[in-house]
């Protein structure tokens, strides 16, 4: 057998800009629950060179850990000096550590089911969540949880499945309300509709008031950003060129390209990356490209085309006091910060206040908080004292991870904090009266 070259199992060459000036430790989190060099941004790169240089064994089981362990929320990126691109890296690092990494059978099957059939596939993904629906209601997930270890409390704890009627989808077109001002496309996303629908309706509404009437693209369902961040690059590009063909349909009537608007942190970020993604082939490259541009993020597309004068009101007990937290995938992933707090700054009746330390990981990371659960609580645990700080009533977020992730941490600390996507603030305060 043919050996792969070390060099070809990392981003070797991105490795080489990291120029080991140490910044990026105290914003890791995983480096603040260990203290460990090998745990920090800084330590993976070595680990990544280590392993390029042939110093380290491909299959070496603490390179490994490494790679498990790192949200992938790229605090790291936002204060490197030198530009390091560690999101990617650690894709492309996962992604061929697959061949050398012999998971437990039951992990295995779960992550073909779920890679493979479920999130590209909006049928079978209905059938599930009304399978887990069933099985949270019948006492089943209970019987069967201890099957999955370590993380059987995890799987308990996972928010309830909501109504059939809660996982409508979006009409295919939603006129403007009022005036129209233009038009756009909306990703209802594959998780969003069955955990989040009101959201993806909060969305809509949002855009409406505005004056934008929206679309949507039938069965399209997943960007494969989970796929990606998970070391899965075959099944996320293939995901990427069928998002790219789905929306590329999707013309205003002169035949121009409608925005794509999309609510989910993590969403955004991959589909704005889907030009790197693609960059190997050339019959892509430009698609991705093109379709890049199209891709805003909900809080982003609304701040820069709201009318200069929209001033939407909410009774000041219907959220209380609202606090925010930054999704990673939206401070360090797509760097909007500031969008998400004037939209909230615009709510008359709303008293905001800022939550400390809100660009620091919440520990959700996609399906991170399934698979490592007690480094995930681990991750949150400082973000509850942080919360308690603000004494806010509501924590609004713009991710469905982090939805989860609060819902769950503020159940198991028996608080009473409502969490809410931006969209569900925005829409209640454009609301008719
Ligand atoms: S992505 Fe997050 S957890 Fe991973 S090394 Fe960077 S800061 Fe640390
Ligand atoms: S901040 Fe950037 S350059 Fe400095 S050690 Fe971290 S990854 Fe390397």
């Amino acid at each position: 057998m043919r050996l792969a070259d070390p060099k070809t199992l990392v981003e070797y060459t991105a490795t080489l800009d990291c120029i080991h000036c140490g910044l990026c430790l105290r914003t890791c989190p995983t480096f603040q629950l260990t203290g460990n060099e090998a745990s920090s941004p800084r330590g993976r790169i070595y680990l990544m060179r280590g392993v390029a240089e042939g110093e380290i064994a491909g299959d070496d089981a603490t390179y490994h850990d490494e790679l498990e362990f790192c949200l992938g929320c790229r605090n790291c990126e936002s204060v490197c000096p030198a530009g390091v691109r560690f999101g990617e890296m650690m894709e492309v690092a996962r992604d061929r550590a697959a061949d050398s990494v012999k998971r437990p059978w039951l992990e295995a099957l779960a992550r073909w089911i779920g890679f493979e059939l479920v999130l590209p596939n909006r049928t079978l993904m209905r059938w599930s969540m009304d399978l887990l629906g069933f099985a949270q209601r019948s006492g089943l997930l209970r019987r069967v949880a201890p099957l999955f270890g370590a993380r059987k409390d995890a799987l308990l704890a996972f928010p309830k499945v909501p109504s059939k009627a809660e996982r409508e989808l979006l009409p295919i077109r939603t006129p403007a309300r009022g005036e129209e001002h233009g038009e756009v496309t909306v990703l209802e996303g594959c998780v969003m509709p069955e955990m989040f629908g009101r959201v993806n309706r909060a969305t809509v509404e949002t855009l409406s008031a505005i004056g934008f009437a929206t679309r949507t693209c039938g069965s399209h369902a997943c960007c494969g950003a989970l796929h990606a961040h998970n070391g899965e690059l075959d099944g996320a590009r293939a995901l990427a060129k069928n998002t790219i063909v789905a929306f590329e349909g999707l013309t205003s009537s002169d035949g121009v390209p409608l925005p794509v608007i999309v609510n989910s942190a993590g969403c955004g970020a991959h589909m704005k990356e889907y030009p790197r993604l693609l960059a190997a082939e050339p019959e892509w490259r430009a698609r991705a490209q093109a379709f890049s541009q199209r891709v805003f993020d909900f809080s982003e597309f609304v701040a820069a085309h709201a009318p200069a004068d929209w001033r939407p009101r909410v009774d000041p007990g219907t959220f209380g006091r609202v606090t925010y937290d930054d999704p990673c995938h939206l401070c360090h992933g797509q760097q909007i910060r500031k969008q998400p707090r004037e939209l909230l700054k615009r709510v008359q009746g709303l008293e905001q206040v800022e939550l400390p330390h809100s660009e620091q990981c919440c520990g959700s990371a996609g399906i991170y908080s399934m698979l490592r659960p007690s480094d995930s609580n681990a991750v949150f645990e400082p973000k509850l004292a942080d919360l308690a700080e603000t004494r806010a009533d509501t924590l609004v977020t713009a991710n469905p991870g982090c939805h989860m992730q609060w819902d769950m941490g503020l159940d198991r600390a028996v608080l009473d904090v409502r969490v809410v996507h931006i969209a569900e603030v925005l829409a209640e305060a454009s609301r008719p009266r």
